[in-house]
């Protein structure tokens, strides 16, 4: 397969084409035709195999790489260093977008964050803390997001972030895509994955 394959627009295959990829990976060839048909997925896969793109650029397409009054996708990741990465990804795959993104993240304070939200923000990168944080104090519009991303589910929940994930999952639409990427099947990611996907396309890489 080639990425000329998916349904995507010449702004998202420009833009692959400047990252230097010239074909899918296995886990973007299995992932990307069921994100874009609206299905939920389940990832299983590592750092290293494409993931990040397997669920960006369909998010892109979904979002029609145009500018909305609130957030439409939120991605969560368990650090931040995935965070800014996932962030800086997603830059590159939208650069020829008018698509926004914000990353939102612990260790400093919120001020220059929340700045950024009320600029206007189509996509958010957080982690579950600071997400909670800054949407607790009334800083987030959430009825309008479309897309829910679990990045590297299984380290957060060895991380302990059963509970802010099962806030998170209080206060979004209840109509939404839900994306599950984790390197490994442990016991919790099944019981997060039961509660949070929908007849979910299971994918293994
Ligand atoms: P990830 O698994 O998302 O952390 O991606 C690992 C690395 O693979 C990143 O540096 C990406 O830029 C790169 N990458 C993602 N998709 C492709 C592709 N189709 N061809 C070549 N490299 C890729």
């Amino acid at each position: 397969a080639a990425f000329d394959d998916f349904k995507f627009n010449k702004q998202v295959l420009n833009a692959i084409a400047d990252a230097g990829y010239t074909e899918p990976t296995p886990v973007q060839q299995k992932a990307i035709p069921s994100i874009l048909n609206g299905q939920d997925v389940m990832g299983i896969a590592q750092t290293g195999t494409g993931k990040t793109a397997a669920y960006v650029l369909p998010i892109i397409m979904k979002l029609k790489y145009a500018q909305g009054e609130h957030p439409r996708a939120l991605i969560v990741s368990p650090t931040r260093e995935l965070a800014m990465q996932i962030e800086e990804n997603i830059k590159a795959y939208s650069k020829y977008t008018d698509l926004r993104t914000v990353v939102l993240y612990g260790g400093l304070g919120p001020k220059t964050q929340i700045e950024n939200i009320k600029k206007g923000v189509d996509i958010i990168v957080a982690t579950p803390g600071r997400f909670m944080d800054i949407y607790l104090a009334g800083n987030i519009v959430t009825k309008t997001l479309q897309v829910l991303v679990l990045d590297e589910a299984d380290k957060m929940m060895d991380m302990g972030f059963m509970p802010q994930i099962n806030r998170i999952l209080e206060i979004v639409p209840r109509k939404r895509q839900n994306l599950l990427f984790s390197a490994t099947m442990s016991d919790k990611v099944h019981q997060l994955a039961g509660n949070f996907l929908e007849f979910p396309t299971v994918i293994e890489v």
